[in-house]
Parts: C-alpha cells; structure tokens; sequence
C-alpha cells in the first residue's frame, strides 16, 4: 500500500474520460457500443490546418517556443478577440497554453489559497471543481433546475458570494447543457458582481463558436466592460476547429494574473507544442468556412436528437443554444422504473442493456439528467435513440 498525496487522493478522475474508455473496453470485448459520451466534434481537423502543421514541421519548427506562445499566434488570437468579442488586450495580457484545460489548470494554481472559494454553477464542465480543488480551493456549487434552464440566478449568485469568494466560473454556452446566458442575464449577474470588487469572473467561452440558433455570442464583458479589469477569458481552438488532439487553448485578462500563470506553465509544461501553435494559428487566420460547415450538421441533429428524446415516455430535453450536447432529464424515467436507481445505475444499464454510452448527469453535479453528445453522424444518433427507447420499454 504506496502512500500518496492528499492532493491526488482528493480528486476523481475525469468521468467523461471514463465513460469512453469504458465503451472502448467493451467495444474491444466484440459488444456492440455506440459512444456518445466523447466531449469532441466528430468531423477530421480541416485540411489547411493540417497543411500549415505540416509545412511548419518540415521546415524544422520543432524546437521551444516562448513559454507564453509564438508572437504570430498571440497576434492572432488578439485579433479574433479585436474582431469576434470586441475586446482589447495586449500582449502581455495573452497566455497559450496546452487546451483550455490547462488554461483553468494555471489560473486556478496561480490564483487560488487554501480556503479560497470559487463559485461552480452545477451543471459544471467535470474539471472546474477538482481543478479548485487541486489548488487547495473550495468550490462551492451553485445548483440549478431544467425549470430555470440550468442557469444561476443573481439572487443565487450573491447568496453563493463571502469573504472568502475569489472567482466565478461562468461557461455560454455550457458543456453540458447547451444553454447560454442571454445579454439581459448577464448584465443582472453583472450588477450582483460590480458590488464584490475582490471576486474575479473567469469566463469559459470554449463553445462560443458552436452555436444552434441565430442569437449572437455574447460573454460576461460584452454585457459588463466595467468588469474588464478582473475577468479572465478563457478559449481554445479544439472544439470550434476540431482541434481536440493538438491540445491549444488560450487565456486573456489582467497582465498581472496572465504573468502569474505564464509563471506556473513556465515549471510545468512550457510552451505547447510549437508545431500545435503553427496550426492554431491557420485556425484563427483562415477561412472560417470549415465552422460554419460543422455548425449546420449540428444543428440538424440538435433538432433531431431533442425531438426525439422528447418522445421516449418519461424523458425531457429543453433545446440547447449551443454546444454539441443534449441534457436530458431522466428523473421520471428513474423514479419508475425498477431497474435502476439513480442516473449512474441507468448509465450502465444503458451501456449493457443498450449498448449507448452516455455520461450521468451526476459527474456535472445534476444528478437525474444524462449528456448525450451528437458530435456523431445521423446515422448513428437514429440508432442510438432507437436502442434506449427500446431498452426502457422492455
Ligand atoms: N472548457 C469546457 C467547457 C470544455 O468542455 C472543455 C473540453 O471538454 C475545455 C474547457 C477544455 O478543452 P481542451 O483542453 O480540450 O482545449
């Protein structure tokens, strides 16, 4: 019995990520398994993104770069936030790191002490809490109902708020439910916030380019610019470009806070993959046509795959605005039927008895609810839909 840290011993592995393998492991065993636990769009990274990797590699752009990011890539990702959100941020004020995973990683080691408090409205991305935790932080979850469309309320948020609060996490549209604050919603969040000058808002904005309906992006300081100086913006290339495997996200905020996290990548990662960076680069700069095309296949299963789970007796799906996931409640469905006793019980009788992997809603803290991603073709989700009504009904 080998003897490990607290740290280690005081977070979970990611379940989204034990859900696939999971799938796998079963699929390797010759069963039958759709997967539709994977948090990544299904189409191949487009081509000229491939292409400028490869040009960069072949001309020996295989060494360190600067910890912080190639200077073209901060340029570029200045000017998509100049150009996208109508935001303003120097150099300095720009950190690239390896996913938006380690983006959440440095602000929350950088920023946070023991007994700190960071605000997580439930249904959260599965990393912010054990992240929080990870740096000796509290999360402390705000919950939130499919009645109020998963979102806090300011009366919630300012309950949630004391003298130990040092961040918000807010993530439009929300892995994993879809949903996104409206501008009027933001700004009452706003109005809440602008009165605790010492709590910073980190805004999670990964999915701002998968969005299902015509209403425009928007984040906290489009509704907000007072907040400017104590929000943290936090994007990435993976989702919007499915980009997932070269592993580049990036972070904008206070110059003081971007250098403490550029510190703590500095004696762990360094820099992200410079060949990585060349590619994200053609992302940013290129056409954006090859979003668009992934959008509208999308949306068209968005439709489908909330029509449908509308129609198995006991389930309910409110539309998402963006993301490529669906949140559906189980609850009735749980509570009547005999077979299994809570969202994770059904998650794997869904897996032996369907043949579907979906993530329970337990692992985002809504227990009752299941994410389905249909970042699969239509194909597939028809099947995969056919197979949970099936199995429920039997
Ligand atoms: N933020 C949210 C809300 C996400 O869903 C994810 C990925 O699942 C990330 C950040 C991290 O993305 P990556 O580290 O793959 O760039």
């Amino acid at each position: 019995n080998v003897q490990l840290s607290d740290r280690v011993n005081n977070i979970k592995p990611s379940p989204t990520l034990a859900v696939t393998n999971r799938a796998a492991e079963l699929r390797a065993a010759g069963k039958n398994i759709i997967g539709l636990g994977a948090g990544e769009p299904d189409f191949d990274t487009p081509d000229h993104i491939k292409q400028a990797a490869i040009q960069a590699l072949n001309e020996g752009f295989t060494k360190y770069t600067a910890v912080d990011g190639t200077p073209s890539l901060k340029k570029a990702i200045i000017n998509k936030f100049k150009q996208d959100n109508g935001l303003a941020y120097e150099a300095n004020q720009i950190l690239v790191s390896c996913g938006g995973k380690q983006s959440f990683f440095n602000l929350s080691l950088a920023l946070l002490n023991e007994g700190d408090e960071v605000i997580v409205p439930a249904p959260y991305w599965v990393s912010y809490p054990d992240m929080v935790i990870m740096a000796d932080a509290k999360p402390v979850i705000i919950t939130t109902t499919q009645a109020q469309r998963f979102k806090m309320t300011p009366e919630q948020l300012e309950a949630a708020i004391t003298d130990k609060t040092r961040l918000v996490v807010l993530n439009s549209p929300s892995n994993p439910t879809g949903v996104a604050y409206s501008l009027d919603e933001l700004k009452a969040l706003a109005e809440v916030l602008l009165k605790y000058p010492q709590v910073l808002i980190a805004t999670d904005d990964m999915y701002e380019h998968i969005r299902l309906n015509d209403k425009p992006f928007i984040n906290i300081l489009n509704a907000c610019p007072a907040l400017y100086d104590r929000t943290i913006v936090l994007n990435g290339v993976s989702k919007a470009y499915s980009m997932t495997g070269w592993r580049i996200g990036y972070a904008a905020g206070p110059a003081w806070l971007i250098g403490a996290m550029k510190k703590i990548q500095s004696q762990s990662t360094s820099n992200p993959t410079s060949i990585a960076q060349v590619a994200a680069q053609a992302a940013l700069e290129g056409s954006q046509d090859c979003v668009k095309e992934m959008v509208v296949a999308f949306k068209a299963r968005h439709e489908y795959v909330v029509k449908t789970l509308n129609t198995i007796p006991g389930v309910s799906c409110i539309p998402a605005d963006g993301t490529f996931y669906a949140f559906p409640s189980f609850q009735n469905v749980i509570d009547n039927d005999d077979r299994f006793d809570d969202d994770i019980a059904l998650a794997e009788f869904l897996l032996i008895e369907a043949g579907v992997a979906l993530v329970p809603g337990s692992a985002f803290g809504a227990p009752g609810n299941m994410r389905l991603s249909f970042a699969t073709s239509m194909d597939v989700l028809e099947d995969a839909l056919g197979r949970i009504s099936k199995a429920l009904s039997a």
